[in-house]
């Protein structure tokens, strides 16, 4: 193979594994934000729960308030009792205490039920911050191994781009630049093969007379479509 023709073939192969490798690194943010819609679910419904488990709260300590005044009410009424003089006014008295000591059982009732509510929400509060947490660790476990994967990668990619620069030197200068730019307008492909009169840049057919110019690989031959640098590969 003519010796710019081969540096710029291996050229596209480094070129090819540094896009690769790029891609990884690249694609890394998306695959973490993917893993966190679990997080985001628990995370949720746990504010959720925290919310809930606040408003029952402020509803027993309202009930609560309410308890007090009924009981500051019959300590008063009962108090009263001394002051009676008629037994009319008397049974009003005892039915007036009668009715609020009623209430009072019912506010009492309110907030056992409301405790109770209380412990169910909170007992379901300690499970999803377990599942929480849990997810939190998973997620953690994921970030730890993709940071190797960009660790690893980016080595490689040094190492990639340090070869590279030698092929790059060894180039001659204004095919280096035509490499360049077919990179640019190729997709990241300016080095393709010519196989069975087609090209694998492009897929068009290549006129049969280039093609067997393209087998010698002894020129820098250009696809007559999409313009990429064509070689030749006989065990493929
Ligand atoms: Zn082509």
């Amino acid at each position: 193979m003519e010796r710019n023709l081969n540096l710029l073939v291996n050229l596209q192969k480094f070129d090819s594994l540094i896009l690769e490798k790029q891609g990884i690194i690249e694609e890394i943010p998306a695959r973490i934000s993917e893993k966190e819609g679990p997080l985001k679910k628990a995370q949720a419904v746990l504010d959720k729960l925290k919310q809930s488990y606040e408003s029952i709260e402020k509803k027993r300590r309202d009930k609560e308030r309410e308890l007090d005044d009924i009981n500051e009410r019959i300590k008063k009424l009962k108090a009263r009792t001394t002051e009676i003089k008629t037994n009319k006014e008397y049974q009003t008295l005892l039915r007036e205490i009668e009715t609020a000591e009623k209430e009072c059982n019912a506010i009492e009732d309110e907030i056992l039920n409301i405790m109770e509510d209380m412990d169910n929400s909170s007992k379901q509060g300690k499970l999803e911050e377990s599942k929480l947490r849990s997810e939190n660790d998973k997620l953690d476990a994921y970030r730890e191994k993709l940071k190797a994967e960009v660790t690893e990668a980016e080595k490689e990619l040094l190492a990639l781009r340090e070869e590279r620069s030698k092929i790059v030197d060894a180039v001659d200068k204004e095919l280096y630049i035509l490499y360049m730019s077919l990179i640019e307008s190729g997709n990241g492909m300016a080095v393709v093969q010519a196989k069975e009169e087609v090209c694998q840049g492009c897929n068009m057919n290549i006129p049969p007379q280039l093609f067997v110019e393209i087998q010698r690989n002894e020129e820098i031959l250009q696809c007559p479509q999409c313009r990429r640098i064509l070689f030749y590969r006989s065990d493929s």
